[in-house]
Formats: C-alpha cells, sequence, structure tokens
C-alpha cells in the first residue's frame, strides 16, 4: 500500500496535489536553506526560508516596481483580482493608502453568493474601490461545474479557470501592466514548492495558451464540449485564457504580494476588520474546518474542499491548520486534534442547493464521489468509510 508521509512539524500530507507540497531533496534548496529535512513539508521549509529575509530590502523592491508603474494621469495603475476576502482587501487597501496608487479591483463571482459572502464583497467596495465584477452565463457555468464534478470530482475547476484567466484579460483590455494578488495561496503551498524558493516565486505564472487545441475544461477539449456536450464555443470566452503572445507584447506583469511584505492570515483578518468593516461567518466555524475567516463567499466552497478530503484525505482543516502552524498561531498538537475533529466534515449546510445546482440526486453524488477514493486511503467497512491513513492515527 502507497505510505502517505505527514510533515512532523506541520499536518501537512504528501497527497497533497502532485507538484504543490514535495517532501523531496532538489537543487534549489541547498542555496537557501541550511537544514535540510525531507521529513518536513516544502510548505514549512519555505517558513525558514522567510525567516531570514531581509524585509526591508524587498518591501524597497516593492517600493522601486510601484514607482515604475504609478500613473500621473489619473488612469489606474494596479488591478486587485479578488473576492473581498482578507487578503484581497488587505492588499488594495494598503496600495491605495499607503503606496497611494490608483487600483482597480476585479472580481469573479462565485457560483452562489452566500449572505456574509455578498456582505463582504459589498463592504470592500464601499471602503473606497472601484470594482469590475464578471459574471458568467448562469447555465453554462452549471453545466462546466456538473461535468467538473462528474469527470474529476472537481467541481470548483470552471471556477478556478475563471479566477485565473479573467484578470490577465482585464489587464489586457483596461491597460494596466500590473496585477497585484493577495492570498496566501503560495504560503499554503501552492507556491510554496521548492521551486518558489528562489527569485521566481515573485511573479505570477500567467495562465496563457499558445495553441488551441491545449485548452481544457472540465477535462475536456473545447470540441469535446462542442460536439459531445453541446456547449457551444461562443458560450465559453471568459474561460478561454489570454494568447501568451498578446501577453508579452503588452508586458503585463504580476506579482504575489506575500514574497514582498510579511504578513500571516490572522493579521491580514485583523487589519480587514479594523478598515474595511470586513465581517466573519456569523454563525461561527465554517463546516469541516475550525476557523471562520476564510473562504465564505461561495455556498459551493464547502464541497469543494470535501471533494479534497475524498481525493487526498486531507482537507480544509489540514490546510487551515498548516497554515496557522506555520504562522505559530496554533501548536502542532492542537492541529492534529482540530484536524482528527473537523477534517472532511459533510458540507451539510447547503447540500440540497448543491445537489439541485448540479441537477443530480443524493445516490449519484455518493456513487460520483466514492469512485474517486483512493485504495490507500479509503476502506469500507460495515458500509461506513474509514480513512485510513490519518495525521492523528
Ligand atoms: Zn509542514
Amino acid at each position: 500500500m502507497k505510505k502517505v508521509k505527514f510533515c512532523e512539524r506541520c499536518v501537512e500530507s504528501s497527497e497533497r496535489f502532485v507538484g504543490s507540497i514535495t517532501f523531496n531533496d532538489k537543487k534549489e534548496d541547498k542555496k537557501t536553506l541550511t537544514s535540510f529535512n525531507n521529513n518536513v513539508c516544502s510548505a514549512c521549509l519555505y517558513f525558514d526560508y522567510k525567516s531570514k529575509v531581509d524585509w526591508k530590502e524587498r518591501e524597497k523592491e516593492l517600493s522601486d516596481l510601484l514607482n515604475k508603474h504609478r500613473r500621473k494621469d489619473g488612469y489606474y495603475d494596479v488591478l486587485v483580482p479578488g473576492s473581498g476576502g482578507k487578503d484581497s482587501r488587505f492588499v488594495a487597501h494598503i496600495l491605495k493608502t499607503k503606496y497611494k496608487m490608483n487600483p482597480l479591483t476585479c472580481t469573479w463571482a462565485p457560483h452562489a453568493y452566500t449572505e456574509i459572502g455578498w456582505k463582504n464583497f459589498q463592504s470592500w467596495i464601499n471602503s473606497g474601490l472601484d470594482n469590475i465584477l464578471i459574471t458568467p452565463d448562469g447555465k453554462v457555468h452549471r453545466k462546466l461545474t456538473k461535468l467538473s464534478f462528474k469527470n474529476l470530482l472537481h467541481p470548483f475547476q470552471p471556477f478556478a479557470i475563471g479566477q485565473s484567466v479573467i484578470p490577465i484579460k482585464i489587464a489586457l483590455e483596461k491597460k494596466i501592466n500590473l496585477i497585484v494578488y493577495g492570498d496566501n495561496q503560495a504560503e499554503v503551498g501552492v507556491g510554496g514548492n521548492l521551486f518558489s524558493f528562489n527569485d521566481k516565486y515573485r511573479n505570477i505564472l500567467l495562465q496563457s495558451y499558445n495553441k488551441f487545441e491545449d485548452i481544457h475544461l472540465s477535462g475536456f477539449s473545447i470540441k469535446e464540449l462542442e460536439e459531445e456536450h453541446k456547449i457551444s464555443r461562443k458560450f465559453l470566452n471568459l474561460y478561454i485564457p489570454a494568447r501568451q503572445e498578446e501577453i508579452e507584447k503588452n508586458n503585463i506583469e504580476a506579482i504575489k504580494m506575500p514574497y514582498f511584505l510579511n504578513y500571516n492570515p490572522q493579521s491580514n483578518f485583523y487589519y480587514a476588520m479594523e478598515h474595511t468593516n470586513f465581517e466573519v461567518n456569523p454563525e461561527g466555524r465554517s463546516e469541516g474546518t475550525y476557523t471562520k475567516y476564510s473562504s465564505l463567499d461561495d455556498k459551493i466552497d464547502g464541497l469543494h474542499y470535501y471533494t479534497w478530503f475524498i481525493k487526498t484525505g486531507r482537507g480544509r482543516t489540514t490546510e487551515d491548520a498548516g497554515l496557522e502552524i506555520r504562522n505559530k498561531i496554533i501548536t502542532r498538537e492542537e492541529g492534529i486534534a482540530l484536524v482528527k475533529k473537523y477534517d472532511g466534515e459533510f458540507p451539510k449546510k447547503y447540500f440540497k442547493e448543491i445537489l439541485e445546482y448540479l441537477n443530480i440526486n443524493e445516490d449519484e453524488f455518493n456513487e460520483i464521489i466514492d469512485k474517486f477514493r483512493p485504495n490507500h486511503l479509503w476502506k469500507k467497512n460495515n458500509s461506513k468509510w474509514e480513512l485510513l491513513q490519518a495525521v492523528w492515527k
């Protein structure tokens, strides 16, 4: 049986999406890390690296970059994509107030706004920002989400594709050459892999395409979507990336703020509450985790994290606890107890609405879910699924 490796410092496992968390030796480590240990995940190693960064130097680098893009004609000089969660709020606010930039914000709408998500989105804009909200064709988005759920157990994929594609297209259209991302995705692991220790981490790789045939959505090519699933190409514009040559020609640069400024999810949360009226989940913690301040906007969020848990045995609590352990907000022991208690909790709050949205019944739902349970992670005992390898076992 394939053995899952758990980080000895946090609660992360080797099952996190391929390429995002690594435990392997890589050449890049040795340049920046003094103590390499392959029982420690790359996200934790990244925090070792962070503790050695000269943050004053980095802020100077930020300031120079902003000065390069700053405009005097009153037009927008920076684009901040975001949902109005704590990270995008923090970044847009400091760009405007501390660095005196003129940001335009843009938002790719969730599948279905939660009440608190919509309220926070509104208060974000009301804190003094221009925003472009892009909402995809509801019928098409729903079809793609269903296909993606059935085909990849990834109901979030069409949303995630739009999220990475839309800002670049807005930047091109509005002729804004700098895009600044505030999320801590990188610090969770996505960019926290070992390749991130070098300077490439400063910039985000922009989604683009060279050959149209290479574009895939919900696991299908555009041709397959047209021919087999009757979704016409003309309804897919929002999901099609910009051309590589167009991005290069326009010198669009996209950066991640956590490269320049040393902040953590909790400090952003306090900042967002104090300066922009950010509100936490009024019902307390979100399903599948113990936190009440992250990923609150979309009714489908809970399902998204649940599908992770099915496919990898680690869910939303692992993600949140890992990040909080690295930021010394909680201890590893506390993290393990939280993972045991909340990870993989079934998202029942919006379950009925989700079944309706996906246009499937509960039996079909369970059948799809069970098809994606890897053998080395799941075993059925007396009609109940048991997780075989966990950080708390
Ligand atoms: Zn770790």
